[in-house]
C-alpha cells in the first residue's frame, strides 16, 4: 500500500499546484484582521482580500493561492458548540485557497479543482459529488455554466450534480456588495458513516446533515455586485474565491474516519494521553475532552502567536476563554496542573516549520498559556461550587434558564467565562441567558470606561469616494492605483485641486471659515498608520491667488483613497486651483524622533525583560510616545532605568538608519518584527537601526529620523499596567525631553538653593532635616504629656464637694485613655471617697473616663451608669465596672455641657 502522505505534505501539493499553474503564493494573515475593525478574526480565506473585490485595493498578482488560519469562536461564523462533538469542525483551522482577481472563471476553477482531486491527489471519481446554484425563486439566472463545466469533466459522473438554492449555493459578503452563485465539492465516505440511519426522517444525501457526504471545497464565483435587496447588476470584472477545510481533505487523503485522527491531531491528542496516563481504549471513551483540548491547545497557540493572549474583553477575552475551557475539560481527564504548555509545544513543534511565527513566540506562547491556567486554578473551584449551588436552585424552582447577570457575576469574580457555564449547564440539561450574559459585561465595559470595543464601519463614505475616484480615473485626472502617496519625500511642485467637499456634498468653491475635505492627486502628508498619527500642516494656493487651508485631519474613506480635512483660513479658492502641499515639518521632525524611539524601545524591552515583551499597542504623537506591550509584571525601577540606559546608548552611537522594500516573505526570514493587526502587502517596507549586528529590525510603514543620534535624549516618564498582562510606557525625546529635564533641574535647583547644599548632599539633608523633625515632635509630645499632667496634678489639690464629697470633672487637651485611667488611679489614691470624671479628644472625637471609690458603689453611685449619662450628652455611649468605666462620643464641642452632668447624676442617686 501506498504511504499515507502527510499533513504538511497535502498542504503544499496543494499550493505548489496552484503555483504550477500561474499562482503567486500569498502568505496567511494574521487571525486579528488588519484594518478591519468589524471582524474579531479572520474567519476565511477571503478576509485579506475583501478590498480587492470591492475594488478599493490592489494586487501585484491577479492570481493567487494561500493557506490561511481562521478561527470561528465569535460572530456570525461560530463553530464552539460543534468543537469536539462532532469530527469536522474546530475553532481554529485552515482553509486552503486559490484566487482570481479579474482573470481566470469558472471553467480554469473547476477544471483545475477536479485535476487537483482526482489526478494528483487520486481520490475515486465516484466518490465526489458537486452542487450548483439554481435559484429557488427563478429571479438570479440558473448556474448552467457551471453545471455544463462539471459534465465535461473527464470520468465525472452525471449523476452527482446537483442543484441547490440561495442558502447553500448562493454566496454573499454582505447585503450589498459583490457576489454569486458557488458550487461545493462534497466527498461521499461511505453509507456506513452516517449516524443518521436510525432516524426515519433522515435522508441520507448530499447537504442531508450527516456524516456520510462531506463538504470539502467551496468555489465561489463573484459576479454580481448586490445593489439593494432587488438589485443585482453584473460586475465588469468576475473573481474566483475558493475555500477547502484542510483539516477534512486530509483526513480524506490519509484515510481516517475523522478529522481528530490526522496527523494534524493525533500527536496532540497522544501527548494529552500521555499525561493522563490512559490507555486507548479509556481515552476513547473520553473523546470530547481529548478533542477540545487538541482544538484549544491549537487555537490558542496560533492566537498568542498573533499577539492575542489571555486577558478580559473582546480578542483577549477569547482566548482566555479558550485556554480556560480546555483547562476545565482537563479537569474531566483529572488534569489539574497546567498542562496546555505541554500540549502547545507540540503545536509549536509540528507547525512552526510553515508557520514560523508559533516559533518566534514560542516562550510567550508557552508561559501566557501556564500563567493564565494558574491564574483560573486559584479561583476555578470557589466558582464551579457556586454554580453548581445556582444551579441546584433553578433545579428546585423547577426553572431552566440560568440568569445573565449571575453568568456575568460568575465570569467577574470567579474568573469562570460564559462558555464554560454553558458547558456545565448543558451537562445539567440547563441553559444560560447569554444575551443578558453579553449585556452585564457590556454595560461592567462601559462602566470600567473601557469603552465600545467595536465600532462599525461607515460604509456610505466608501461609496462616495469610490464613485468620485473612479470618475477621476477614467478622465485621467488622478492615477489608476489612486493617490499618490510620498511620505517619505516632499512634494514641491504644485498638484491640482480634484475634489472639494463641503457638509459631506461636493462644492465648486469654499471661502474662509469653511471646513473642508481636499482630494489631491498626490500627497505627501501622512495618514495615520502603525501608531503614528497623521500630519498637519497647510495647503496653499500655488498661483497667486492668496488662498490657505489649514490642514487639521488626514482620512483613508477607501483603500488609495486620501483626504485631507481642515478650515480655509484665508480666501477663496475652488475646484481646479493649483496648490502647494506643505507639511509641518517642525511636527513631523519631533514625530519622527519619537517613532524611532519607539523602534529602539521595543528592542531595548526584548533585551531586558525578554523576547515575551512584544508590541500590544503604540502612538507615536508629536509631543510624546506611547507603548504597550506582553509582560505579566510591574517593570522594577532597575529595569525601567536599564531600558531607558538602552535606548540613550543607541542614540549616542549614532547608528544610521537602513530602510529597504523587500518581499515580506524574505524580511520574515530575516528575522524582522511584524505586528499582529496589521495588514501587509507581498512587497514590505523594513527599518534596520545598527551597523553589523542589527538592533532592531521592523516592519514598518512610518517616518523616521536619518541616524539615531538624531533623537536627541529620551526619556521614560510613566510605566504601568492597562490590562492584564499588558503594561505600558511613556516616554519623551528631543527637545521635550530636554524641557522635561530642564524642569526637573530647576525644581532641584530652587530646593538646593532654599537648603542652602549642592545636588549630591540634598538626599542626605533631607533625611537629616526629617530626622530631627521626628526628634523635636517626640520633644513636643513629651512635653505636652508633662503639661497635662501638671494641670490636672494643680486641679487635683482645688477640688470642688457636691452633697459632700470630693468630686473632680476636668476637659484635658490631647490625653488619650491611658492617660486619663492613670489620672483617675491618682485621684483615688488621694482621696478616700470622691468621683472623678474626665474628659479629652483623641481624632477630634471625645474621649471620657469616669472613676469613683468603692464606699460611693454602696450609696448608690456606679461608675457605668454615671460614664452613660455624660456620653450621651456628646453623642456616644459606653459603660464598665461600677468603679471605673469609659466612653467616647462625637460631638467634642459638647464636652463641657456634658461635664455638667456629673453633679446632676450624683445628687439624683446618692443615698
Ligand atoms: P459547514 O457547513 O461544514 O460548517 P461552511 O459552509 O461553514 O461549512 P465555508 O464557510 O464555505 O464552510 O468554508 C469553506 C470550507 O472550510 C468548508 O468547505 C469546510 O471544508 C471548511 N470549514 C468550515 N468551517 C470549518 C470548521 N469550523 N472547522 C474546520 N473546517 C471548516
Ligand atoms: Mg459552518
Amino acid at each position: 500500500m501506498q504511504e499515507k502522505p502527510t499533513g504538511a505534505e497535502i498542504r503544499q501539493d496543494f499550493i505548489d499546484f496552484f503555483v504550477e499553474h500561474g499562482h503567486t503564493f500569498v502568505p496567511s494573515s494574521s487571525l486579528v484582521p488588519g484594518g478591519d475593525s468589524t471582524l474579531l478574526f479572520t474567519n476565511a480565506g477571503m478576509v485579506q482580500f475583501k478590498d480587492v473585490f470591492l475594488g478599493t485595493d490592489k494586487r501585484p498578482y491577479t492570481r493567487a493561492v494561500n493557506a490561511q488560519k481562521c478561527l470561528r469562536v465569535s460572530g456570525k461564523h461560530n463553530d464552539l458548540d460543534q468543537v469536539g462533538r462532532d469530527n469536522t469542525h474546530h475553532t481554529f483551522f485552515e482553509m486552503l485557497g486559490n484566487w482570481s482577481f479579474g482573470n481566470y472563471y469558472k471553467k480554469e476553477a473547476i477544471t483545475w479543482a477536479w485535476q487537483l482531486l482526482t489526478e494528483v491527489w487520486n481520490l475515486p471519481k465516484d466518490r465526489l459529488w458537486a452542487t450548483y446554484f439554481k435559484d429557488e425563486l427563478d429571479e438570479i439566472p440558473e448556474d448552467r455554466e457551471a453545471a455544463e463545466i462539471w459534465l465535461a469533466q473527464p470520468g465525472f459522473d452525471p449523476d452527482h450534480l446537483l442543484p441547490f438554492g440561495r442558502k447553500e449555493n448562493f454566496w454573499e459578503m454582505a447585503d450589498t456588495g459583490p457576489c454569486g452563485p458557488d458550487t461545493e465539492i462534497h466527498f461521499d465516505r461511505g453509507p456506513e458513516y452516517c449516524e443518521k440511519s436510525d432516524d426515519p426522517d433522515h435522508i441520507c444525501q448530499i447537504n442531508g446533515d450527516c456524516e456520510r457526504f462531506l463538504e470539502i471545497w467551496n468555489n465561489v464565483f463573484i459576479q454580481y455586485n448586490r445593489l439593494s435587496e432587488t438589485e443585482l447588476v453584473p460586475l465588469e470584472k468576475t473573481h474566483v474565491d475558493t475555500g477547502m477545510g484542510f483539516e477534512r481533505i486530509v483526513s480524506i487523503l490519509q484515510d481516517v474516519p475523522s478529522n481528530y485522527k490526522t496527523d494534524l491531531f493525533m500527536p496532540l491528542i497522544k501527548r494529552v494521553q500521555e499525561l493522563t496516563g490512559h490507555s486507548d481504549e479509556v481515552r476513547e471513551t473520553n473523546l470530547t475532552p481529548y478533542r477540545v483540548i487538541a482544538d484549544h491547545a491549537r487555537a490558542t497557540a496560533f492566537l498568542i502567536a498573533d499577539g492575542v493572549v489571555p486577558g478580559n474583553i473582546g480578542r483577549n477575552y477569547i482566548c482566555r476563554m479558550l485556554v480556560r475551557r480546555a483547562a476545565r475539560f482537563g479537569m474531566k481527564l483529572d488534569l489539574n496542573e497546567p498542562f496546555m504548555a505541554k500540549v502547545a509545544k507540540v503545536v509549536i513543534d509540528n507547525y512552526g516549520d510553515f508557520y514560523s511565527e508559533l516559533k518566534r513566540n514560542e516562550k510567550a506562547i508557552l508561559d501566557s498559556l501556564t500563567r493564565e491556567e494558574e491564574q483560573f486554578q486559584k479561583t476555578v473551584s470557589a466558582g464551579l461550587e457556586q454554580l453548581d449551588e445556582l444551579l441546584a436552585g433553578i433545579k428546585k424552582k423547577g426553572d431552566e434558564i440560568l440568569d445573565g447577570g449571575a453568568t456575568f457575576e460568575l465570569y467577574a469574580t470567579h474568573g469562570l467565562p460564559l462558555e464554560i457555564t454553558q458547558d456545565i449547564a448543558e451537562e445539567q440539561g440547563l441553559e444560560v441567558d447569554s444575551v443578558g450574559f453579553s449585556q452585564a459585561m457590556e454595560a461592567h465595559r462601559l462602566a470600567s470606561g473601557a469603552g465600545k470595543g467595536f465600532g462599525e464601519m461607515g460604509s456610505e463614505d466608501v461609496e462616495v469616494y469610490t464613485k468620485l475616484t473612479k470618475e477621476l480615473q477614467d478622465s485621467g485626472k488622478l492615477d489608476t492605483a489612486g493617490v499618490t502617496y510620498t511620505p517619505y519625500q516632499a512634494i514641491k511642485d504644485s498638484v491640482e485641486i480634484l475634489v472639494l467637499i463641503k457638509n459631506g456634498k461636493t462644492t465648486r468653491t469654499v471661502e474662509v471659515g469653511d471646513t473642508v475635505e481636499v482630494l489631491l492627486p498626490k500627497t505627501w502628508f501622512y495618514v495615520e498608520s502603525g501608531g503614528q498619527v497623521s500630519d498637519t500642516g497647510q495647503i496653499v494656493s500655488a498661483d497667486g491667488k492668496d488662498w490657505i487651508i489649514r490642514v487639521t485631519e488626514m482620512r483613508k474613506p477607501a483603500a488609495s483613497v486620501i483626504v485631507h480635512v481642515g478650515e480655509v483660513v484665508q480666501g477663496q479658492l475652488e475646484k481646479g486651483d493649483l496648490a502647494l502641499v506643505q507639511v509641518d515639518m517642525e511636527r513631523r521632525t519631533k514625530i519622527m524622533r519619537n517613532h524611532t524611539a519607539t523602534h529602539l524601545l521595543h528592542a531595548a524591552l526584548h533585551k531586558v525583560l525578554g523576547g515575551h515583551a512584544r508590541q500590544a499597542g503604540s502612538l507615536v504623537a508629536p509631543d510624546r510616545l506611547r507603548f504597550d506591550f506582553n509582560h505579566p509584571e510591574p517593570m522594577t525601577r532597575e529595569e525601567i532605568l536599564a531600558v531607558e540606559a538602552e535606548v540613550n546608548h543607541a542614540i549616542l552611537a549614532n547608528y544610521p538608519l537602513h530602510i529597504e522594500e523587500k518581499p515580506l516573505q524574505k524580511a520574515i526570514d530575516e528575522g524582522a518584527m511584524a505586528l499582529f493587526g496589521e495588514k501587509y502587502e507581498a512587497e514590505v517596507r523594513t527599518i534596520s537601526i545598527g551597523d553589523e549586528e542589527r538592533l532592531s529590525y521592523e516592519l514598518c510603514g512610518g517616518t523616521h529620523v536619518d541616524e539615531t543620534g538624531d533623537i536627541g535624549l529620551f526619556l521614560i516618564t510613566y510605566e504601568g499596567s492597562i490590562a492584564s498582562g499588558v503594561r505600558r510606557i511613556e516616554a519623551v525625546t528631543g527637545w521635550r525631553a530636554y524641557q522635561l529635564a530642564r524642569e526637573r533641574m530647576n525644581i532641584l535647583h530652587e530646593v538646593n538653593h532654599f537648603l542652602g547644599t549642592a545636588p549630591a548632599e540634598t538626599v542626605q539633608k533631607i533625611k537629616n532635616m526629617e530626622d530631627s523633625l521626628h526628634a523635636a515632635e517626640k520633644e513636643i509630645e513629651k512635653l505636652r504629656t508633662q503639661l497635662v499632667a501638671g494641670a490636672f496634678d494643680e486641679q487635683l489639690d482645688e477640688i470642688e464637694e457636691i452633697e459632700g464629697i470630693p468630686v473632680l470633672k476636668m476637659i484635658l487637651l490631647d490625653a488619650d485613655m491611658d492617660a486619663l485611667r492613670g489620672m483617675a488611679d491618682k485621684f483615688r489614691q488621694k482621696y478616700e471617697t470622691g468621683v472623678v470624671v474626665l474628659a479629652s479628644q483623641q481624632d477630634a472625637k471625645p474621649i471620657l473616663i469616669a472613676a469613683l471609690t468603692e464606699d460611693l458603689v454602696q450609696r448608690g453611685l456606679h461608675a457605668g451608669e454615671l460614664v452613660k449619662k455624660v456620653s450621651s450628652i456628646v453623642g456616644g455611649g459606653g459603660g464598665g465596672r461600677p468603679t471605673l468605666a469609659q466612653a467616647g462620643g462625637k460631638d467634642a464641642s459638647k464636652m463641657s455641657e456634658a461635664l455638667d452632668q456629673v453633679a446632676v447624676y450624683i445628687r439624683d442617686n446618692l443615698k
